[in-house]
């Protein structure tokens, strides 16, 4: 977001602090929380320019998978076996994180597991491969060689220790957890590192001199700072839910199409489907509109009627998020070269309940003991044109 000169004008006090967090989306609000756990109780401020979870994080399905959104023996084609193991682990760290939080918050979260499945013959050959690849890591999962849900699929590979949360409830829990202060409703416009140590960050009500920065701004990075073009790519997803069934469509988190598709009960028995860009990416990629649009919308409404011909309730809400993809598919933690003190943690792909707790963990050993992000840092040689 940009700020015109009227809207900051005569409104920017001077503020100290320690640590600026920018961003109160989950990543955000997962590292005010490890900053906290860090020894960092009352000098870290987070400012976010809406509110908590007004970004994707309180847009999304609110899938909690573990794994990365390749299959399995793709991933180690693309990443190689030990970078896939490693992503894999830090999804299962995050997991961890979140079961924490759910656990002492009472977010809601139901633990039925997801289910990967497939479309068409083709997509079974590859979650055949991708299961056997993964019982050569000794990942625990159930492949189906057909389909579990009486919907037409071909097979699948079922998660029993996944589950669908309530995202918005899951990134407040953080916050609360973090002890921090939230400004909200103020869009940071201008960073800029002038000594080791002093970092100023201009928004519209305050202007902060910090001594670290993390920015936790995810698909919005691309507006902020040069360094993200080409490294962050908003991309819109799009989502329906019906009004409450009398009996649930299904008992699983469900996804399919490479994860092109997915569905969902909510907890007021709504059934939920997500998806549909893959044949609109054009219009999907690179906006930061977080509307709905129509191709996409009757594409997940053609698709409701093809594998859940059974549900007659009408669509009473539709809505879409801009999520943060990266040219090689897995996020970015790192410093941005004219600030070492401003650490970044952006980019998840659409996994960002998968991966982000793990990443926003790492940004804040990256900017307070300078530990190498591993298998996110932007130096990886997937991440080189
Ligand atoms: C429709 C949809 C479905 C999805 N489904 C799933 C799913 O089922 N499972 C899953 O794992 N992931 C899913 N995702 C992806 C997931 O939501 C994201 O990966 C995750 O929310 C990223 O969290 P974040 O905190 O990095 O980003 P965000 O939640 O987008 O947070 C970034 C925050 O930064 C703030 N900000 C940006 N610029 C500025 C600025 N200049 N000044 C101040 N504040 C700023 C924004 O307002 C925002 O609140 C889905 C996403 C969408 C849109």
């Amino acid at each position: 977001m940009t700020v015109s000169i009227w809207q900051a004008e005569g409104r920017e006090p001077i503020r100290e602090v320690d640590v600026l967090v920018v961003g109160a989306g989950l990543a955000g609000c997962a590292a005010a929380m490890f900053l906290h756990q860090a020894g960092h109780e009352d000098d870290v401020a987070v400012t976010e320019m809406r509110d908590v979870a007004l970004g994707a994080s309180g847009r999304n399905a609110g899938f909690m998978i573990t794994g990365l959104d390749l299959y399995y023996h793709h991933a180690v084609e693309k990443y190689g076996a030990d970078v896939t193991r490693e992503v894999y682990a830090l999804s299962e760290r995050t997991h961890a994180i979140w079961r924490g939080l759910i656990d002492k918050h009472g977010v809601r979260f139901n633990g039925i597991g997801s289910m990967l499945l497939a479309e068409s013959d083709a997509e079974a050959d590859e979650l055949r491969k991708a299961y056997a690849a993964m019982q050569a890591e000794g990942i625990s999962a159930i492949f189906h060689d057909g389909d579990p849900l009486g919907r037409g699929y071909c097979a699948a590979i079922e998660q029993p220790q996944d589950g669908a949360v309530q995202p918005v409830e899951l990134a407040r829990a953080a916050l609360t957890e973090s002890e921090a202060e939230l400004i909200d409703n103020n869009e940071i416009y201008s960073i800029a590192q002038i000594a080791p140590g002093k970092v100023i960050v201009q928004t519209r009500k305050y202007t902060f001199h910090a001594r670290k920065v993390l920015l936790a701004t995810n698909a919005y990075s691309v507006s902020l700072h040069p360094y993200f073009a080409g490294k962050i790519i908003p991309t819109r997803a799009q989502v329906m839910v019906t009004a409450p069934l009398a009996k649930p469509a299904l008992n699983t988190c469900g996804y399919s199409d490479y994860g092109f598709m997915y569905y969902r009960m909510t907890f007021d028995n709504r059934l939920l489907i997500g998806g549909g860009r893959k044949l609109y990416k054009d219009l999907e990629n690179d906006t930061l509109e977080d509307r709905v649009t129509t191709p996409v919308q009757s594409y997940i409404d053609a698709y409701m009627a093809r594998r859940f011909p059974d549900v007659k309730a009408p669509v009473e809400r539709r809505w879409a998020g801009i999520m943060g993809f990266t040219p090689d598919g897995l996020p970015l933690v790192g410093a941005l070269p004219d600030a070492p003190d401003v650490v970044f943690c952006a980019g998840f792909n659409g996994h960002g309940l998968a991966l982000a707790a793990a990443a926003a963990e790492r940004a804040v050993n990256l900017l307070l003991h300078g530990t190498h992000a591993g298998a996110f840092s932007p130096d990886r040689p997937t991440l080189k044109p």
